[in-house]
């Protein structure tokens, strides 16, 4: 289901998030919303059916997601990502990361850079980890690179131009 993020069922998805949390969380993404300068600001993506752990899960699934894409040239992909999901133990995570195209000799489709991945648990709480998740991901809108900027962060060959 898509969204704004008012539109987002905070305590379906999370069921154990305290009232005075999801205020907190909804602060986090106004924030967001004003650091994306006017984009579109209904593109919140999230899952009830990943709402509860299953742990015969494949993969991270994703339980709410934010994806913004980047000014990337012609043939080229740049992509934000802020993700809620569940880690292999059942535990939540929030993960923020830079998703571009590869150009690699052998061909890897997208490469996930700059990763910031916040295990919740007695150190960091569901809506601090996305308060630091959302500051991470409009601090990457508010200063914008291109994909090969990306890239060459992470040890990646650039973008070919033929
Ligand atoms: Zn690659």
């Amino acid at each position: 289901m898509r969204g704004s993020f008012d539109d987002i069922p905070v305590t379906t998805l999370f069921p154990l998030l305290p009232d005075a949390d999801v205020d907190a969380w909804r602060q986090a993404a106004r924030t967001l919303d004003a650091a994306r300068c006017g984009a579109d600001a209904a593109d919140w993506e999230w899952f009830p059916e990943h709402a509860a752990f299953s742990p015969a899960q494949e993969g991270t699934p994703v339980i709410l997601g934010l994806n913004v894409i980047g000014n990337a040239r012609q043939g080229d992909h740049l992509e934000f990502l802020l993700q809620v999901v569940w880690t292999d133990l059942g535990q939540l995570a929030v993960e923020v990361t830079v998703n571009v195209a590869c150009w690699c000799e052998t061909d890897h489709a997208t490469h996930d850079v700059d990763a910031l991945r916040l295990v919740v648990g007695e150190e960091i709480s569901l809506p601090e980890a996305f308060r630091v998740g959302a500051r991470r991901l409009a601090s990457r809108l508010a200063d914008p690179h291109d994909a090969d900027h990306w890239r060459a962060t992470a040890g990646l060959p650039p973008r070919r131009t033929s």
